[in-house]
């Protein structure tokens, strides 16, 4: 079912220059200083945390909201050994406001961060990270499509200014090992290009230490694709991609673990269709989540497709025992797989995740595309219309007044769980279960916002009329509307 058009390159080169506002002096501080540090700022491995470890000062940086309470200080302060940094940084040429709140994050290796631009209205225009213990790779995204590496040197201080700070995402890649970066010169051009070599170096523990500046009031940018100022838009394609990734591929990834453990048996209806499928048929779940629907059948191929890591890890454990079971990461928008091979389609609560229609369009399309003629697709979305399901508590008022903006400046209301759904675009919080650990200020607690686009009645069965698509049966369970379609 997979390929690939070409065995990829030893070697990956980028002309990209590095983000405008971004600067990594290396050696900031002295080894001594990262000693003394790392004597502060590290802590004990005793958490059975799956992610990076945090702890906080000035004020607790709210995970899922991604901001703070300015009405709730914490009672510890930056430490007074960060002093000299600021001081430094002047000696350097910097013009920054003396921060306020930190962040001291612990990162293993294998441990990384999703990529992300820190929340304009929350905080001021320089962002600080100074890394102890350990180098680590940095890919830098910009939402026109450019990409760079940058290499991020234990002891060194990264300063986030202007396009860097507000127009440009960062992240870590999980993973044990980065790949070497070299910079040439390129013959042609005589100028720098940056080459990323086949070889690698292994992490070792990386504290990081973000400084902010809280802000009173919204941003006041020019950068509009990030920002989060307020006011109501239209989701247009590059905002619908960041909301995605922000409302549900990150969120997804920080929750699977938690997520995994309250999804255990297919629905009724997927179990159904999966066991009426022929032996010998090749049965794809688009968005597979933990892998409950992979069935335990051993004469048909099941390939669990899935776009978070986390989730992934969750469905290759669960799955491992099934013969001819298969897990692979992709996303169902660029699905690079053959078209006209799947017996069976599945793409199961998947498709109310992508933030416009156009996207949610797309979605469909993919399915068409794999299933082979005469192949079948069973499609299940959120219905707005919950008064026939389990899931409304009784005596529970739906209040939805809490709004939250969110990228690009859009505000969307965040659900009232268990209560009849108000509005077809909204938040649903995901509460993660609580880890008892008094020592860690922690993302334990957090609440985080996924996406949802609940769907009204006959909206799927629109979605799926395309001219190679005919809808065998269309119905209502469980709170879900579903479609079985058949392709010609
Ligand atoms: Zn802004």
């Amino acid at each position: 079912m997979n390929y690939v058009d070409a065995v990829p390159n030893d070697e990956i080169i980028y002309r990209e220059h590095n983000p405008t506002g971004l600067h990594v002096i290396p050696d900031f501080i002295s080894a001594e200083e990262e000693h003394q540090f790392l004597h502060i700022f590290d802590w004990e491995d005793d958490s059975n945390l799956k992610n990076r470890q945090v702890k906080h000062y000035g004020y607790e940086f709210r995970y899922g909201s991604n901001d703070v309470d300015l009405n709730a200080p914490l009672s510890d302060k930056i430490p007074s050994v960060c002093d000299v940094l600021w001081k430094r940084l002047q000696e350097h040429g910097f013009d920054i406001e003396v921060p306020d709140q930190l962040t001291v994050n612990k990162y293993k290796p294998g441990q990384g961060i999703p990529s992300h631009v820190d929340r304009h209205s929350p905080f001021g225009d320089t962002i600080l990270s100074l890394s102890l213990g350990s180098s680590v790779l940095m890919d830098w995204k910009h939402h026109s499509g450019k990409y760079v590496p940058i290499v991020v040197p234990a002891r060194s201080i990264m300063v986030m200014q202007g396009d860097a700070r507000y127009d440009w995402q960062h992240g870590i890649q999980p993973r044990a090992w980065d790949p070497v970066i070299e910079v040439r010169k390129d013959t042609e051009t005589s100028s720098n290009i940056k080459v990323i070599t086949s070889d690698t170096r292994p992490r070792g523990t990386r504290i990081s230490l973000t400084f902010r500046k809280t802000r009173q009031g919204p941003c006041e940018c020019g950068y509009k694709v990030l920002c989060d100022r307020g006011g109501n838009k239209e989701i247009d394609d590059d905002m619908a991609s960041h909301l995605e990734e922000l409302h549900v591929h990150q969120v997804y990834e920080q929750i699977a673990g938690h997520f995994s453990t309250t999804r255990h048996k297919p629905w009724p209806k997927v179990q159904e269709f999966i066991m009426n499928t022929p032996p010998g048929s090749i049965v794809l779940d688009l968005g597979a989540g933990n892998g409950k629907n992979i069935l335990n059948r051993n004469d048909i191929i099941q390939i669990a497709c899935e776009r978070s890591t986390g989730l992934l890890a969750e469905c290759a454990a669960h799955t491992a025992a099934v013969r001819g079971a298969q897990c692979v990461r992709l996303d169902v928008l660029r699905a690079p797989l053959v078209d006209g091979r799947a017996d069976v389609a599945l793409c199961i609560a998947v498709v109310h995740h992508f933030c416009s229609e156009a996207r949610r369009k797309q979605a469909i399309n993919t399915i068409a595309r794999l299933l082979r003629s005469g192949g079948r697709a069973l499609i299940t979305v959120w219905a707005k219309d919950q008064k026939k399901s389990n899931y409304i508590a009784p005596n529970k008022e739906n209040s939805d007044t809490n709004v939250v903006t969110t990228v690009g400046g859009l505000n969307l209301p965040v659900h009232e769980n268990r209560t009849q759904f108000q509005h077809s675009d909204l938040l649903v919080p995901w509460k993660l279960r609580q880890i008892n650990d008094k020592k860690l200020s922690n993302e334990t607690n957090a609440t985080f916002l996924r996406y949802y686009h609940v769907f009204e009645k006959g909206e799927l069965d629109k979605l799926c009329d395309l001219p190679d698509l005919v809808i065998e049966d269309s119905f209502y369970e469980e709170g879900n509307w579903c479609v079985i379609c058949k392709k010609l």
